[in-house]
């Protein structure tokens, strides 16, 4: 079945999969999805080539790619990404939290990285109607959302070093439950002695898959040392605290403040983290944006002055850190638990994106 809509300045051709995956083996998959391993029956698709601009906008039917050997982003990794969930709401419809701000970032994105703008109309149309054709794959377990995964890469079939002249834009999505597999109330973090994630005038700030790609080593030492997620350092000096390999990073003092590492290039500026800044605000709470030395890190959480740390991101949402860790030996964060102010932002964070609580900043986005 092929029908047209019109929502954006370029309509999507719908090609719907001629045999999605049936009733019943749906069902069984969104019981446990996981994360990011059970995927939806359709995918959404734009091209981009110079002089042509974006054209050929589809949604079809989730498939294996076809890729020439010569691609550019298998040699030279022009590769960006985001990624943002769809809730169900009480009132039982979908809504995506705060998809403007992703498509705007990917725009930040495909400049550092030299790839096109994709215009954030197109962005929001293509992941409105996918989310809304594939609708059924809702997961049934409890916190269970669709996790959207807008990507784009290089194409063109030349080895030369220089900026694709094509590009694919694409959509997946994944029904997810939890995003750590131990459903831990609190995660341990290990400090990377010998890796950094990003340099000043590096790609930090990208949501790009080099990014990731060199903090895996770091992520599997932290593992190695009994940790379930790796805390960078600064570059330059090693000794200001980052940002988790895929979260931001909150501390909380016992006079009720909170404070994050802020925006200066080598940081992701996270969406999670902005929303939370908003909201800690909003209720008259002093956030500053400053760096924070690891040692001092140990010290406050020695003295007692740090009574609370987290990390928040799309993906985990907000995730207590209960302990830190490095070669220097360990140091607990509270009593090791998810502290008070980490539990009540989360919770006034989830209710929004569920729709459980007014929504003065426009957040919440209703597909169809
Ligand atoms: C995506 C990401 C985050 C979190 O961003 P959100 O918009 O809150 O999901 C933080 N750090 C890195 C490195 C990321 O890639």
């Amino acid at each position: 079945m092929t029908d047209r809509t019109a929502t954006t300045p370029l309509s999507f051709t719908v090609h719907r999969h001629s045999q999605p995956v049936a009733s019943a083996e749906r069902a069984k998959l969104l019981a446990d999805p996981g994360f990011g391993r059970v995927f939806t029956d359709h995918m959404a698709m734009i091209r981009y080539s110079e002089g042509k601009g974006w054209h050929s906008a589809e949604i079809s039917a989730r498939k294996p790619l076809l890729l020439d050997p010569a691609s550019a982003v298998l040699h030279y990794a022009q590769e960006i990404f985001e990624g943002l969930k769809a809730y169900r709401l009480a009132d039982g419809s979908l809504a995506m939290f705060r998809p403007d701000a992703n498509a705007h970032r990917f725009q930040q994105s495909a400049r550092r990285l030299a790839m096109p703008e994709l215009p954030a109309d197109l962005f929001v149309g293509a992941i409105s109607e996918l989310v809304n054709l594939d609708r059924d794959w809702f997961p049934s377990v409890e916190g269970g959302s669709l996790y959207i995964r807008p990507f784009m890469f290089a194409n063109e079939v030349f080895l030369g070093v220089k900026p694709s002249a094509e590009y694919l834009f694409l959509v997946i999505v994944s029904p997810v439950g939890g995003y750590f597999k131990s459903g831990a109330p609190a995660v341990s973090i290990w400090v990377s002695q010998d890796y950094t994630r990003a340099a000043p005038g590096g790609t930090g700030a990208a949501k790009c898959g080099g990014n990731y790609a060199s903090s895996l080593v770091a992520q599997a030492e932290a593992s190695r040392h009994g940790c379930d997620q790796v805390v960078f350092l600064d570059a330059a000096e090693h000794r200001w605290v980052e940002e988790l390999g895929g979260m931001n990073v909150f501390l909380v003092f016992e006079d009720g403040t909170l404070q994050t590492p802020p925006l200066s290039g080598t940081i992701l500026p996270g969406i999670t983290r902005d929303s939370l800044i908003t909201l800690a605000r909003s209720e008259g709470l002093t956030v500053r944006e400053q760096p924070y030395a690891i040692d001092q890190w140990r010290a406050d959480a020695r003295s007692g002055h740090l009574t609370e740390a987290f990390a928040c991101g799309t993906a985990a949402v907000v995730t207590p850190i209960g302990r830190v860790a490095s070669p220097d030996g360990e140091f607990k964060i509270g009593a090791g638990g998810p502290g008070q102010l980490t539990s009540r932002l989360k919770q006034k964070l989830v209710d929004i994106q569920h729709g459980r609580a007014p929504d003065p900043h426009g957040w919440v986005h209703k597909i169809g």
